[in-house]
């Protein structure tokens, strides 16, 4: 049956599904090594050197008589007419379907290189389903039986690998991410996990390393989108912090980062009121994000383009938003216990900032400008206690509950694989990537 198939493909053909066969031989051996956990684990330039020799092939050929598999990456340039001749669709209703009906014009709306595109025809070129990738999270599905198309989305199913990087920083956190192939969601999640504990902005020295064991998601071995990180070591200006991701079995509220020991990442308070972002990094950058320090006034500065979201450190309500002299437009958050905050040179506010609203950690205050007494777009930042300003870069900051005593058992458990590949790559000298 596979044999009479091939005969009614012209030789070009023929050479294809051979060379299909052997990319996926390679790509399989390929994924085959990175399944494993373990320092051969770790480069993944090999997958997509096998993924770009299976483009352009045919994967399969059906065992029935009407079912003829087809795979096709998407080149830049490509219409639907053109996708569609390529994977062997000679079919004019399915054309018009695709072309016009609201589900299925996603695919033609979608057309990204380099995204592979799977079709099944008859031995006719008969249009029989087609399948597409349309985000990172949804598979459209397209398909005729005898009452005529049919178009749906569904979610992908992906499968999680688990990769594992180390670096040492030598220019900027993402320089050295960008060294290692570091996806730059994972690095977020970084400064993002130790957003309590370290000022990524100002902090970050030469010579701090990190290790890092992070999930990658792929559908049908293609590799989708970068997933969650399971562990993470950074060594800041010689301290050591760690955290671990652990999400309880009983129960999805106790969920997060945790120390090694189960204490919480989870600070009352964030170190910077500015996320960390390819835009905001500093150090060693574009921009120095400091140009006034704490002894010449009562706050932190950070230089950061115009427009940049600014994020309440903390829950509390609003006390002052609006005009306040030298400060242009500032808010005032007044947070548990003694605390408070106040945030200035704005070029605007964020959504419902107003004097008496309730703020939680991480709502947009408003954003980098130039309003009051300032010569360049910056965020002028203080932090007060009982009133006083303080220097918010070296004061103590309240940390949330720890994990508690009857989950410390499961956390352990849970926590050990991955800690266990974060001491794996911390002594192995072959990990420290240069930038
Ligand atoms: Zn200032």
């Amino acid at each position: 049956m596979k044999i009479e198939i091939l005969s009614r493909l012209s030789p070009a053909r023929i050479r294809q599904v051979r060379f299909g066969a052997l990319a996926l031989a390679l790509s399989g051996a390929a994924f085959g090594t990175l399944g494993v956990v373990g320092p051969e684990s770790v480069p993944s330039a090999p997958v997509s050197q096998a993924l770009s020799l299976a483009g352009s092939a045919v994967i399969s050929i059906g065992e029935e008589d009407r079912g003829v598999f087809r795979e096709e990456r998407i080149q830049r340039g490509d219409t639907l007419a053109s996708i569609l001749e390529r994977l062997g669709v000679d079919d004019q209703a399915a054309f018009q379907y695709l072309r016009s009906n609201p589900a299925a014009r996603v695919l033609s709306n979608n057309l990204r290189p380099g995204k592979t595109i799977r079709a099944e025809t008859g031995s006719d070129g008969e249009f029989v389903s087609l399948s597409y990738a349309v985000s990172p999270t949804e598979i459209l599905k397209v398909a005729k039986d005898d009452n005529g198309f049919t178009a749906a989305k569904t979610e992908i199913p992906l499968d999680k690998r688990v990769h594992m990087k180390a670096a040492e920083i030598r220019h900027s956190l993402f320089a050295s991410a960008d060294a290692i192939g570091l996806p730059d969601s994972v690095t977020m999640q970084v400064a993002e996990i130790f957003s309590g504990d370290i000022d990524f902005h100002k902090d970050i020295r030469r010579g701090d390393r990190f290790r890092v064991v992070y999930e990658m998601l792929y559908h049908e071995g293609e590799f989708i989108r970068a997933g969650r990180v399971l562990a993470v070591e950074f060594v800041n200006n010689g301290k050591t912090f760690a955290a671990v991701w652990y999400e309880s079995p009983d129960s999805k509220d106790v969920s997060g980062y945790f120390t090694p020991d189960g204490k919480n990442l989870r600070k009352a308070f964030l170190r910077s009121p500015l996320e960390f972002s390819r835009v905001t990094s500093g150090f060693g950058g574009r921009m120095h994000p400091i140009f006034q320090t704490w002894k010449q006034h009562t706050g932190v500065d950070y230089a950061a383009p115009a427009g940049t979201r600014i994020r309440a450190v903390a829950d509390g309500v609003v006390e002052f938003s609006g005009k306040q002299g030298g400060y242009g437009n500032a808010v005032v958050i007044r947070h548990q216990g003694q605390y408070s905050t106040l945030y200035a040179h704005m070029s605007g506010f964020g959504p419902g900032v107003t004097k008496g609203a309730r703020i939680s950690q991480g709502d947009t205050v408003g954003f980098v400008g130039q309003t009051g007494w300032a010569t360049g777009p910056h965020l002028h930042y203080e932090f007060r206690v009982a009133s006083v300003a303080v220097n918010p870069l070296t004061i103590a900051l309240p940390a949330a509950l720890p994990l508690e005593e009857r989950h410390l058992a499961d956390f352990r458990l849970r926590a050990q694989p991955s800690m266990t590949r974060i001491t794996m790559m911390r002594t192995t000298a072959q990990f420290a990537a240069l930038d």
